[in-house]
């Protein structure tokens, strides 16, 4: 039986389709390519192309390809667009997914993993933040994504649904064999920036904030692999097919790393000197984000294999030198007159 995968084209979803490839796991992709690629999807998956809240299309694939399970990352991430268009947010993340969960229902798919967010907590009390913490969301964003889990509590509770939601923390990193990565045009992740400018496709990055009461004043962000993180959802895809019961999993390393730790890192990895500049605190900053990751790893059979900044940062600017040498032979060449 297959796994349909929604926002399979995208960052997260394209290294977990690819996971689950590798694990021999059949796999559909539903995904409205608004931010995904097509060439993100392996040979060998069929890709539909539209909306994870179009009960009519998700429930034709579900009959198609005899689907068993669904892993859900479609929809919007951008946590100052959210601010921007709350109501957008609601649609794409919220709507969508009780669009889907109805035609999941409906098609008796008994197994459901979702896409959900370390925003769903806000401002936590106690550092590692561990899943019990109480949620008080900042953003529309992780408003959007809390929803979404209470809304599948509901639905596991009334149709026998086995769920596992994992809470991301910072996902970074690319595809260690240089398959995929974050292409997304515009991406604000602090990686993301610091090996834009490693490239020499920014002139400098910014610091949000020295002045925080941490080790070297700048925040502190737990980031995971995204090679790591697409095994954990392989890993709660076993885990829901030998029947365990519904799971809220943190998905993170455990440990923090201050902004400034991150840059080096970036620094070391490319042996160029980019510059940073100090900046003022970027508002809804949290300043510190650790996961507690003690029930992800009772629940799931996963073991990190990245954990390590120095290889996130890395496999984040292997994949950047490759965007930027296939974007210069995209450049069109001048015609000698
Ligand atoms: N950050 C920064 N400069 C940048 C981008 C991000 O100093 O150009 C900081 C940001 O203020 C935050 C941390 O890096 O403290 C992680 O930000 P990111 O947007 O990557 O993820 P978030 O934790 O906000 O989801």
């Amino acid at each position: 039986m297959t796994i349909l995968v929604t926002g399979g084209a995208g960052y997260i979803g394209s290294h977990t389709v690819q996971a689950l490839r590798d694990a021999g796991e059949r796999v559909v992709v539903i995904d409205n390519l608004s931010t995904g690629f097509s060439h993100f999807v392996p040979e060998g998956v069929a890709l539909f192309i539209g909306d994870a809240g179009d009960e009519n299309l998700v429930e034709g694939v579900i009959a198609a390809h005899g689907v068993r399970a669904i892993i859900h990352f479609a929809g919007s991430v951008v946590v100052p667009d959210s601010m921007r268009d709350p109501l957008g947010y609601y649609r794409n993340n919220t709507m969508t997914t009780r669009n889907l969960l109805n035609a999941a229902v409906r098609c008796n798919v008994g197994r459901f993993i979702f896409s959900s967010t370390a925003a769903v907590y806000g401002n936590p009390d106690t550092m590692p933040v561990a899943e019990e913490a109480p949620t008080r969301p900042l953003s529309p964003y992780g408003m959007s994504k809390l929803m979404t889990e209470i809304m599948l509590h509901d639905v596991a509770t009334a149709h026998g649904m086995n769920y596992v939601v994992l809470r991301y923390f910072n996902v970074a990193g690319a595809d260690p064999l240089g398959r995929l990565g974050l292409a997304t045009v515009g991406a604000t992740h602090l990686l993301k920036i610091a090996v834009e400018a490693a490239t020499g496709q920014r002139a400098k990055i910014d610091v949000f904030g020295t002045d925080y009461p941490t080790a070297d004043g700048s925040c502190v962000r737990d980031f995971i692999h995204v090679s790591d993180l697409a095994e954990a959802h392989c890993a709660a895809l076993a885990y829901l097919d030998q029947g365990g019961p519904s799971a809220t999993l943190n998905c993170g390393y455990g440990r923090g790393y201050t902004v400034l730790e991150t840059i080096e890192a970036v620094r070391r990895a490319s042996g160029r000197n980019f510059a940073v500049q100090y900046a003022e605190r970027r508002p809804g900053d949290i300043m510190t984000m650790i996961a507690d990751t003690t029930r992800i790893r009772a629940t799931l059979d996963w073991t990190p294999r990245y954990d390590s900044l120095d290889i996130i940062a890395r496999h984040a600017l292997a994949w950047e030198e490759k965007l930027l040498i296939e974007r210069q032979d995209q450049v069109p060449q001048a015609v000698p007159a």
